[in-house]
């Protein structure tokens, strides 16, 4: 019997919102990081994906979606998802229910035009919920929600009555590049930086354990992080050893959270 294994290739475009929401900072060299990965990130991303023929799914602030159209329409014609990351990139759990909603329907509006489409996948801005959160995604029927961590595979989150609804499509800090790679001086984040080689080999047995079990991995990643040369030729040496395993398949989270829903 052939394993299978449900990888997950998700994008979180921050852009400059990245620094402005989440860190406070809008300094010009600062804020050019986050353009360079609409400038650059992005575009190699979605050749790489191109060149294998490959599902992804991209979260995109508000805001960002604002500033960079025509590269989010360029992913939604590619066929990759596009889900909802906040408006201005800020953590519901520092906002008001009053604030989170409105964060939440500008970001619905912002997407909704721009892609034609009502977002169902929703990932926190900072990956942390506020005590509504849950119920808010469920009263603006999302399908999934993708900002928890208590399993490898999606789940559901059970709603306040005990209704099955909401998905979980969970992520992990091992598994995201962020805490391997972001560097900074102010606010200071200094463990950056790391050996793309060590990230490899760290990403490789996270997804032949999945693999083994039969299970999901769900890799995050930020165009301007992981859209360095360096990293992006990681990211494609990975994309090459999975495509090695006969039964794994490369799925959007949307897919990912209808299969489980359509087998509940
Ligand atoms: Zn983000």
């Amino acid at each position: 019997m052939t394993n299978t294994c449900t990888v997950l290739l998700t994008f979180d475009f921050d852009a400059e919102a990245l620094w402005e929401g989440s860190f406070g900072v809008t300094t010009p060299s600062t804020l050019s990081r986050g353009a360079y990965g609409a400038n650059l990130g992005l575009p190699r991303i979605l050749a790489l994906l191109e060149r294998y023929g490959l599902p992804a799914t991209i979260f995109v602030p508000g805001i960002t979606a604002e500033r960079y159209p025509d590269l989010v329409r360029r992913a939604r014609d590619a066929g990759h998802e596009v889900g909802h990351h906040g408006y201005l990139h800020v953590s519901p759990a520092t906002q008001t229910e009053e604030e989170e909603r409105a964060a939440l329907e500008k970001g619905l509006e912002v997407l909704q035009k721009l892609t034609g489409e009502r977002p169902l996948g929703y990932r926190s801005p900072s990956w942390e919920l506020s005590r509504h959160s849950l119920r808010l995604l469920a009263e603006y029927g999302f399908l999934y929600d993708s900002s928890l961590m208590a399993w490898d595979a999606p789940y559901f989150v059970p709603a306040d009555d005990g209704a099955r609804t909401l998905v979980e499509i969970p992520i992990s800090w091992e598994l995201d590049d962020a805490p391997y790679f972001l560097f900074a001086f102010r606010p200071a984040y200094r463990v950056g930086l790391a050996d793309s080689d060590r990230v490899f080999e760290i990403w490789r047995v996270e997804f032949e354990a999945a693999y083994a079990e039969g299970g999901t991995v769900c890799y995050t990643m930020h165009p301007q992080i992981i859209g360095r040369h360096h990293r992006l030729r990681m990211l494609e040496r990975l994309i090459q050893h999975i495509r090695q395993y006969p039964g794994a398949r490369f799925t959007r989270a949307v897919d990912a959270a209808r299969a489980l829903r359509s087998s509940a």
